[in-house]
Formats: structure tokens, C-alpha cells, sequence
């Protein structure tokens, strides 16, 4: 039974994120999409609302479901029976920070991080690509899944045009 963990801020998720959702759900038996609830960072959605968006998103794939997790993801991965890691790997510059988590993941519970490349498509894309975008009132359609656009537009356009 693989049980997968696809961590991150999703603040908000995009056409990327949805892209390694679907295909880590093929990959795995069970994948959990985790939005982080960090106190530290004041990111742009609150937490239900990046969960709620991600619930929205991830419908079509009856194996995966949305949580959120606080403090660290190892902790939270070994309680909730997670024997694997997804992260989305963009370009040369993601490999560093990635790496580094991987191996230091592994060694605190000995989980595994498995990677897969972006799409080609997918490649350029970030959650504050997105912001940036957003604040030019630029409709998002090439940017977040279909279910959420007029959400983010909105929302980002009047929050972030001043
Ligand atoms: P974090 O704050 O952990 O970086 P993100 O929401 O930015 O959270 O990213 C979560 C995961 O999604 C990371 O593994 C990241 O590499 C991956 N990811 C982000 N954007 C893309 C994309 N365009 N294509 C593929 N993977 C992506």
C-alpha cells in the first residue's frame, strides 16, 4: 500500500501542481495533498481557502485527499502512515533546496522523496507568478485549473491592485 505525500504552500495551486497531483495519483495507492499552515509566513489565501481549493481541484482523483499539517512534514508523514514523498521538480534551480530536504528527510524517518519533472508546459509556473500576474488584472486561465480561476482573479486583483 503506497501512501504518497504531496506537501506545499499551494498559495495559490496552479495548472503545475494540478499536473503532479494527477500523475503522483497514478503513481501511488493513496495520495495526500497537504497545504502547510504556517504561522510564520502570511500567505496571500488563508488556509481554508487554499484547502477548499485544492479539494476543488483534486474531485476527479478518488484516491486523493486534502489535509493541512503543521511543523514538520517527516512528523506529520509518519503519523498519518505516509511512506512516500512527491515533490515537482521545475529546473536546476529547484535541485539544490530539493535535494537537500530529501536527504535530510531521509535521514530523520528514513522516508523516501520521489520526484517528477515538471512538464514542459508547467515549467515556468509558481504560485507567485501567479500573484504577480494577478496584480496586473490579467485573467489566470493559462496559469490555474479552470475550477479556481475566477476565485483567484478576484480575489488577488482586489487584494493586490492597490
Ligand atoms: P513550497 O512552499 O513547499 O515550495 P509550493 O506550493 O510552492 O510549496 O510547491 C509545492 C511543490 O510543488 C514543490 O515540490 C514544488 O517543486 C512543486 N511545484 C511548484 N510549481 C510547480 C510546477 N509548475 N510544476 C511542477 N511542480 C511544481
Amino acid at each position: 500500500m503506497k501512501k504518497a505525500l504531496f506537501a506545499g504552500s499551494f498559495n495559490p495551486p496552479t495548472l503545475g501542481h494540478l499536473d503532479i497531483i494527477e500523475r503522483a495519483s497514478k503513481v501511488a495507492d493513496t495520495l495526500v495533498v497537504a497545504a502547510v499552515q504556517n504561522a510564520e509566513k502570511s500567505p496571500l489565501f488563508s488556509l481554508e481557502e487554499r484547502l477548499q481549493m485544492l479539494r476543488d481541484v483534486v474531485k476527479p482523483f478518488k484516491n486523493v485527499e486534502v489535509l493541512s499539517f503543521q511543523g514538520l512534514v517527516v512528523h506529520w508523514a509518519e503519523e498519518h502512515g505516509v511512506n512516500m514523498l512527491v515533490r515537482g521538480l521545475r529546473a536546476y534551480s529547484d535541485f539544490d533546496y530539493e535535494m537537500r530536504m530529501a536527504l535530510v528527510n531521509r535521514m530523520m524517518t528514513g522516508v523516501e522523496t520521489v520526484f517528477l519533472m515538471a512538464d514542459p508546459g508547467h515549467i515556468h509556473l509558481s504560485s507567485s507568478l501567479v500573484c504577480e500576474i494577478a496584480r496586473h488584472k490579467q485573467r489566470l486561465n493559462a496559469f490555474v485549473p479552470q475550477e479556481i480561476e475566477e476565485f483567484v482573479y478576484k480575489r488577488l486583483s482586489a487584494k493586490l491592485a492597490n
